[in-house]
């Protein structure tokens, strides 16, 4: 599957732990509890597994 470059906003995620469950490689939980990118580019299908809409394609 495409990977593409993508954001978190911190202020959106609710760190149900979704994004990190369904693509383990591509995200992780920073100290501070919120998602973050590991690497900046995650599975472009990931957006959709946010129920809050915090991951977007990077412009
Ligand atoms: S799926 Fe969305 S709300 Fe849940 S941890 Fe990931 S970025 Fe945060």
């Amino acid at each position: 599957m495409a990977k593409k470059r993508v954001v978190i906003d911190a202020n959106e995620c609710i760190m149900c732990g979704a994004c990190v469950g369904s693509y383990p490689d591509d995200f992780e939980f920073s100290d501070e509890g919120v998602a973050i990118p590991i690497t900046g580019e995650a599975d472009e299908e990931s957006v959709d597994v946010c129920p809050v809409g915090a991951i977007s394609f990077e412009e």
